[in-house]
């Protein structure tokens, strides 16, 4: 069946990429193209050879059977992968290789900070660091794309997938969702060691009603124009070569059937050439949401819509051909869908290098890989509270260490890890145990009256708390965002004996954890951290880092207070976020948050100056012109620390209602005891664009002001005048 070169002018990689899609396209029969379409759930390379050979199956998110090994020991993977690919390559026509997909998503092998985790850090060059480790791990298994970055911007706790997300602000999520397309896709995805990332859900599926996952949406496009939109422009600015659908509809437009955001906006407005994938039987759930009677009519509905890729419904291979035959569907469209698989397929480098090949090469945890995954955890420890008992000295005499992840492993994790180990996890006690030998107590995490008695024993307490990964996720939604059930009792308990306790809290989600910190004489959340969790905690416990990581999502007082954001808008009764008189709106809580977005304590302290303009320039921002700002930042306390400067603005009249405060940059300072730094920004009139009443991009001439501080809710202002 193998063609000769000259029979096949597309595997001449001295061609163009557009040539070489075009020159295959024009071969393809319908059945070849529809395909391309077709993302298959699992290809067992044996019992699918035909279907591989006629060029049926263009994607496939496992590839399982070929060796008979579990797919999980090393080679075995890659060793199906490529026995799928010698089926589609050498026994087929065209010669086209498969794309094998898989949810990479914090780490492969080297399990890595959940991505809330990750954003925690606001550290972009770290981000982009784990994702390249990630892509380089998947590589070896033969994965060549990733359904990651997930860039929902998320203000809802009791939603499980919160934890997949990069946090509730467009500008953090942005930059990080670019940071991570740059990762794993690297300067070009045919770079061997990289693979496809891909923007998800496309949108607004952070609104899902309730925090239901898979629930309806209502938003108005200008409110998606203006908050949940934005990290997808940034990712597709920054190269993301896909972007997936989102389960949710919109206002009654199922995101599988939503032409405006889908074609319009995301393919047209914004230019993006790559590939749009359906989510998981996405087009078939059209049925569900009872806007298609059939798996026809779905097909018809999504490849309008601008769906390219079919994931797992098998809607556009049992349809699309029939559709373009009869003439319903626009042959164009499928044309133009198959085009972007095909492009996709040639930027990958897949025709040239289509198998992973032998012998195996070990992805397992190196030296490096931890070290990149032990900074990752650092970096996303948040500090919440504090009363100097952080860090323990080394001279500490017995510590107590307790609770149900003291000596965790897989469940260190988090969501989505499918290929991390549960004996590359170093859990908090051996961690400990390497410190502190014989000084260090264990007891068992059911807070039994050993624990109580090891608390009288001990100088000091560590219980390690918090919410077991399956608990949050895909489809794992709580009513109830406290302590899982318990465990508030138990450290209740612990604490009556009197000794210090220091919490330590794993979680998805933010959590409600207000008597927490009454009870306890510090707080870390430090989320699922993966294979250096203890590690990174002994770190910070320790003192030999100093706790850096910033939250990345509002922390509301109790589920009751949900949703609460930075991204609160003015009424007529709310016109500052933190003036205590405006509030009132419960009768029985006040409205702020427990922990404000981007709050986080080191083991120093900061002092921050006046926000000014640097070099006295005016106040006024015109044109392209770039103004800096500049606010200096000084450690008053006696360690060394790094401070995360956030520079927020709000704009006090606009065509339509603005956010109280939003995030526009951030700074960051690592300062040694009295020293004092000068955090920088550079600000363009372009940042404070907004989209007005028509939805479109406006720039308005007239006041902002900016905030330089901690958090979202404190800092120090300035005026500027904008004069586009
Ligand atoms: C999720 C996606 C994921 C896909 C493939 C879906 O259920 O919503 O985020 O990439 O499954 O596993």
């Amino acid at each position: 069946m193998t063609a000769t070169p000259g029979e096949r002018p597309w595997m001449d990689p001295d061609r163009s990429t557009t040539e070489r899609v075009d020159l295959l396209l024009a071969q393809m029969t319908l059945a070849e193209k529809v395909g391309q379409t077709h993302q298959v759930a699992n290809i067992h390379p044996d019992d699918d050879a035909a279907l591989l050979a006629e060029g049926r199956i263009g994607s496939s998110l496992f590839a399982s059977g070929a060796t008979g090994g579990n797919e999980r020991d090393e080679g075995v993977l890659a060793s199906n992968i490529d026995a799928a690919q010698r089926h589609a390559i050498e026994g087929s026509r065209l010669g086209i290789p498969v794309l094998f997909g898989r949810d990479v998503i914090h780490g492969h092998r080297t399990v890595c900070p959940i991505p809330l985790g990750l954003a925690a850090s606001f550290d972009e060059v770290l981000v982009e660091e784990v994702a390249a480790l990630a892509a380089y791990e998947a590589v070896v298994d033969g994965v060549a794309w990733t359904f990651a970055p997930m860039v929902d911007l998320s203000e809802e706790p009791r939603w499980g997938r919160v934890a997949e997300s990069l946090g509730e602000t467009p500008v953090l999520s942005g930059r990080l969702a670019a940071a991570m397309v740059r990762g794993f896709q690297g300067a070009d995805p045919s770079d061997p060691d990289r693979i496809a990332a891909c923007a998800k859900h496309f949108a607004g599926y952070g609104l899902s009603a309730g925090g239901r996952d898979y629930d309806t949406v209502s938003v108005g496009e200008n409110t998606l124009r203006n908050l949940h939109l934005r990290p997808f422009r940034t990712a597709v600015d920054a190269g993301v070569t896909t972007v997936m659908a989102a389960f949710n509809d919109v206002d009654g437009t199922p995101m599988h059937a939503h032409r405006h955001l889908l074609r319009d906006v995301l393919k047209g407005e914004w230019g993006f050439d790559g590939v749009v994938v359906a989510d998981w039987n996405g087009i078939g759930q059209l049925i569900h949401q009872g806007v298609a009677a059939d798996l026809r009519e779905a097909s018809q509905l999504a490849i309008e819509a601008g769906v390219d890729l079919d994931m797992c419904s098998g809607a556009y291979a049992a349809h699309l051909a029939d559709l373009v035959e009869s003439g319903e569907v626009a042959e164009s469209l499928l044309d133009d869908a198959v085009r972007r698989v095909l492009t996709l397929k040639f930027r990958l480098g897949l025709f040239d290098r289509p198998y992973v090949g032998e012998p195996p090469r070990s992805n397992a945890p190196t030296e490096a890989s931890r070290s990149t995954a032990l900074r990752a955890a650092h970096a996303s420890h948040v500090l919440v509270s504090n009363n100097g008992v952080l860090p323990l000295a080394a001279d500490t005499g017995t510590v107590h260490l307790t609770g149900p992840y003291a000596e965790a492993a897989e469940e260190l994790f988090g969501t989505w890890t499918l290929d991390g180990r549960g004996e590359d996890v170093v859990a908090p006690a051996t961690a400990f145990r390497v410190r502190l030998g014989e000084r260090l107590l264990v007891s068992d995490g059911r807070f039994s009256d050993r624990a109580v008695q090891q608390v009288r024993n001990a100088d000091v307490t560590v219980a390690v708390v918090g919410e077991h990964p399956w608990r949050s996720g895909e489809a794992n939604s709580v009513t109830d965002i406290g302590l899982p059930a318990g465990q508030l009792e138990h450290l209740r308990q612990l604490s009556r004996i009197g000794k210090p306790l220091v919490v330590v809290v794993y979680t998805g989600r933010p959590l409600e954890l207000g008597d927490v910190m009454d009870l306890a004489d510090a707080v870390l959340v430090v989320w699922h951290p993966g294979v250096e969790a203890g590690n990174a905690l002994a770190d910070i416990v320790f003192g030999d880092v100093a706790p850096h990581g910033r939250l990345p999502m509002t922390f509301p007082r109790t589920t009751g207070h949900i949703p609460t954001s930075t991204h609160q808008r003015p009424t007529g009764r709310l016109i500052e976020l933190h003036e205590e008189g405006q509030q009132g709106r419960y009768l029985d809580d006040q409205v702020f948050p427990r922990l404000p977005f981007g709050y986080g304590l080191s083991y120093t302290s900061f002092e921050y100056g006046e926000l000014r303009i640097s070099g006295g320039s005016s106040p006024t921002l015109s044109g392209d012109a770039e103004l800096v700002v500049e606010v200096d930042v000084t450690n008053t306390g006696e360690r060394a620390g790094r401070e995360v400067v956030q520079l927020s603005f709000r704009d006090p009249v606009a065509q339509v209602t603005r956010p109280l405060t939003e995030l526009v940059d951030w700074a960051v300072l690592d300062l040694a005891p009295g020293e004092k730094g000068t955090a920088t920004f550079t600000v363009r009139a372009d940042q404070f664009a907004y989209f007005g009443r028509d939805n479109t991009l406006r720039v308005d001439a007239g006041e902002i002001t900016l905030v330089a501080g901690p958090d979202a809710l404190h800092g120090s202002r300035l005026s500027l005048t904008v004069a586009p």
